[in-house]
């Protein structure tokens, strides 16, 4: 419930109305309704503000939502999906948005096609909205820019807090995977074993002291920063403590049988999109570079 918890729910919290937090928190806060985020698009990712999907208003006070979502991450299990779309006709970039909530049973409304990804698995999606039902938008109509914003905000900076216990007992396998093989003896993987924990401890202090410190520009892009490499570290650590026998996978790989990964090569394999999710590396060092240097603007 990482999305619905951790990305919506304070966003409901910020901006949202009373009727919005009283129907969709508790059923959040007991697991009861999954979320997915639907943001990106075919011609959509790094640069959001060309979002064409669109919102119109349906005369009950909800809109009608058609367009094209991708990589939508655990859309499949969604009850409900947030959805950027533009609803004010003609309107461009990031003019004219709405933060919509979309329920996802909507059959021949939505269509949900999972993407295989190199791990085997399908975690993310195209989603198809042809006509959906959205009931309300948050944070007003027109105003879906600030409140996407938000919640970028949340899924960079804070919302790793919790992300770190996950992180902590990952690394603890890591290292007790190095002491069973013995490669806690080698000299430069000890030394970055040792490095990954000193950068750990250094990523939660500073995620807590975001806490303190609401507003600060850069602040979510430096923990996206740190935690997206870090992360992807790890998972290399991961297989490489292994030595030859991490490489090796549990089954006989084949087209017509999908392949099943050890939980080490899983983490090394999904972490290469941890740089590129939630917004890519080059996109926080473009925020940080002119938002908190002050640096000329890169030429568009
Ligand atoms: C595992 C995974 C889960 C995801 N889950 C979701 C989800 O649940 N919901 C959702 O909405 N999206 C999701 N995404 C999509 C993700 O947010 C986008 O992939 C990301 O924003 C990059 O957009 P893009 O893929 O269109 O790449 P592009 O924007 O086309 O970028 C391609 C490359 O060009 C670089 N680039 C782009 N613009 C610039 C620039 N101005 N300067 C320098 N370099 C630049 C990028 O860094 C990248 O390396 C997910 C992605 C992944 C990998």
């Amino acid at each position: 419930g990482h999305i619905g918890e951790n990305l919506l729910a304070p966003t409901l919290i910020a901006y949202g109305t009373e009727e919005q937090r009283r129907r969709h928190l508790p059923p959040i806060a007991r697991g009861e309704t999954l979320w997915c985020q639907g943001y990106s698009e075919p011609g959509a990712g790094s640069d959001l503000a060309g979002i064409r999907t669109t919102a119109t208003p349906d005369g009950t006070g909800g809109y009608t939502v058609t367009g094209q979502k991708i990589w939508t991450s655990l859309a499949q299990d969604a009850d409900w999906c947030f959805v950027l779309a533009r609803t004010e006709p003609g309107s461009t970039r990031h003019h004219g948005l709405s933060f919509l909530l979309v329920e996802m049973d909507q059959p021949g409304r939505i269509e949900v096609r999972p993407i295989r990804q190199m791990t085997g698995t399908s975690e993310f999606n195209e989603v198809f909205f042809d006509g959906a039902r959205a009931a309300e938008a948050v944070g007003g109509e027109g105003n879906g820019w600030a409140v996407a914003m938000g919640l970028l905000a949340l899924e960079r900076g804070v919302s790793t807090l919790a992300q770190q216990i996950g992180f902590v007992q990952e690394l603890n396998e890591v290292i007790a995977a190095a002491r069973a093989t013995g490669a806690a003896e080698d000299p430069v993987l000890r030394a970055r074993l040792v490095r990954q924990w000193a950068e750990l401890v250094t990523m939660r202090r500073h995620a807590l002291r975001t806490l303190g410190t609401p507003g600060d520009p850069g602040a979510p892009s430096v923990a996206k920063l740190l935690w997206g490499g870090w992360h992807q570290r790890l998972g290399e650590l991961a297989v490489e403590v292994r030595g030859e026998a991490g490489t090796v996978g549990p089954q006989p790989w084949s087209p017509e049988q999908p392949y099943e990964l050890n939980p080490a090569q899983h983490l090394f394999l999904f972490t290469r999109a941890d740089t590129i999710y939630g917004g890519s590396d080059e996109i926080q060092r473009n925020i940080i570079a002119e938002r908190v240097l002050g640096l000329p603007r890169e030429p568009r």
